[in-house]
């Protein structure tokens, strides 16, 4: 959605090695390129907080309440939205990975998307 705030971030994770069968086990990572962009979306959450107070009225109270009710929703309040696993529709293991256009278990195919169901309706 603010992909053009953001730049071009396709290389920001670089997996060393990674193959089907050879997993990466350290990632290299650009630091420099994740404080950009770290501050790139401080910055947009700023922007529309602000333009949120001032077209609506809304307070920092409310939003605090509703940053606590989404933090809340995955069942721990520990400041992050966590995604829960995805599970296999067919033998109902959970995905190994997110990539996989297959179940790693028991080979059903996996539709794109299935790693972005929720149930939390947010
Ligand atoms: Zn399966």
């Amino acid at each position: 959605m603010f992909g053009y705030l953001f730049g071009d971030l396709r290389n920001v994770y670089v997996p060393s090695g990674a193959t089907a069968y050879n997993p990466p086990q350290v990632a290299k990572v650009d630091f420099n390129q994740l404080q950009q962009r770290v501050d790139s979306l401080e910055l947009a959450c700023a922007a529309l907080w602000t333009l949120l107070k001032h077209t609506n009225g809304f307070t920092d109270e409310q939003l605090k309440e509703i940053i606590h009710q989404i933090d809340a929703s995955d069942g721990q309040l520990d400041g992050k939205m966590t995604v829960p696993a995805a599970v296999c529709p067919v033998c109902k293991h959970k995905l190994l990975s997110k990539t996989a256009t297959k179940c790693l278990w028991c080979g059903a195919p996996l539709h794109a998307g299935l790693f972005n169901q929720s149930d939390s309706g947010l």
